[in-house]
């Protein structure tokens, strides 16, 4: 696995959503579906503004962080933005910001590359 910031105390929704994300991909489907999408807590928010635009995502997380449905969230943005290049990742999604997910689609195995200025700040 490659290194990056995720904490050994990463939560065990983000782990789940790693793990739904990675045998979603193993079972031969690049997604996990959208039925969940009608139980997040962002449904009806204007999700351009709250969740894509930084640096104040804080509504966004907080946001995020009472949703019902952020593993499968989460997970899917690790499935839909495996392929997507590092620099036109953007907003908060499943409660983890564009530079968060890119790390731990790299953990999940959902993304095989690490980009190269990604390389060079982890030494
Ligand atoms: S985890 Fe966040 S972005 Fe995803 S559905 Fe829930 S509130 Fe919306």
């Amino acid at each position: 696995m490659a290194g990056g910031p995720v904490a050994p105390e990463m939560t065990m929704s983000i782990r789940l959503a790693m793990r739904l994300a990675a045998d979603t991909l193993a079972r031969g489907s690049a997604s996990i579906g959208d039925d969940w999408v009608v139980g997040g807590a962002c449904l009806g928010m204007d999700t351009d503004r709250v969740f894509y635009t930084p640096p104040k995502y804080t509504r966004a997380y907080d946001t995020c962080a009472r949703c019902s449905v952020a593993v499968e969230c989460l997970a899917e943005a690790l499935l839909e933005e495996r392929k997507v290049p590092q620099q036109l990742l953007c907003g908060v999604r499943g409660g983890q910001a564009p530079r968060e997910r890119l790390w731990l689609a790299i953990e999940s195995g959902v993304r095989k590359s690490v980009p190269a200025t990604m390389e060079a700040k982890a030494g």
